[in-house]
């Protein structure tokens, strides 16, 4: 039992570090210095402010010392990074895989919520996962070459289509070029035949929100824009999970 323990902390660690890539990357700052400070005050953060989940939990989601509230985004990505961490760790356990799909959720994790917050998916993410993707399938047996080349090419390929199709039909952009690039990344990660299931979750998942958004605002929604990436992340996390059940339907 010690080992999902342990996947538990190195993934609030790691959902700890997502945070200030998610907090510093739009802002151009160094992800290395300096140390972390409060948005609405400035003072940094001590170390023992710092511990994921347990300091927002003992400072009631407020900064030490001006009292302003914390993001509710911090203790989210943390328990997200630990969930998916231990689910990871189920899912294949001991595994030299977990290499490979450590990074990929990790990466999906962050174009998650830079999305949701900057409707951005950053090229800096997707371009060197798309390669890394790639590489991967030459190193390691989940996945032939062909089948992460024909995914990431045929991901990007089936996105932008839609994107150019959305656009001549309504002269608004439905798909950003930031989705075609995260497509093509899943691809290179999962590969062909995952394609049309992350399409068809993600797609599922996008018309529920998009209802419940809809019904929430009234009219104003036509004219929010609702970002994709979110989708397309969930969507991936669970092909990789649960991908041999999807399989058994699947061509
Ligand atoms: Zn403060």
């Amino acid at each position: 039992m010690l080992a999902p323990v342990i996947a538990c902390l190195a993934g609030l660690a790691v959902g700890s570090f997502l945070n200030l890539v998610i907090t510093r990357l739009p802002r151009g700052e160094s992800l290395a210095l300096p140390r972390s400070k409060c948005p609405a005050c400035g003072r940094p953060i001590l170390w023992r402010d710092n511990i994921p989940l347990v300091s927002f939990l003992l400072l009631q989601g407020r900064c030490r010392s001006c009292g302003a509230a914390i993001s509710w985004r911090y203790p989210l990505v943390e328990l997200l990074s630990a969930g998916v961490a231990v689910a990871l760790w189920f899912r294949f356990p001991a595994s030299p895989l977990l290499l490979v799909y450590g990074p990929f959720a990790a990466a999906l994790i962050v174009i998650t919520f830079l999305d949701l917050e900057h409707l951005w998916i950053p090229d800096l993410i997707t371009y060197p996962g798309i390669l890394l993707g790639l590489v991967y399938s030459l190193i390691f047996p989940h996945l032939t070459f062909a089948g992460a080349l024909s995914g990431a090419v045929l991901g990007g390929a089936s996105f932008y289509a839609v994107a150019w199709g959305y656009l001549r039909l309504t002269g608004r952009e439905g798909l950003g070029g930031g989705d075609v690039k995260l497509m093509a990344m899943i691809g290179a990660f999962l590969g062909l035949r995952s394609l049309p299931w992350v399409v068809l979750i993600s797609a599922l998942l996008g018309s529920i929100a998009g209802g419940l958004w809809i019904i929430a605002k009234r009219s104003k929604a036509a004219q929010t824009p609702i970002p994709y990436g979110p989708f397309l992340g969930v969507a991936a996390l669970v092909y990789l999970l649960w991908q041999e059940k999807f399989l058994l339907w699947g061509p």
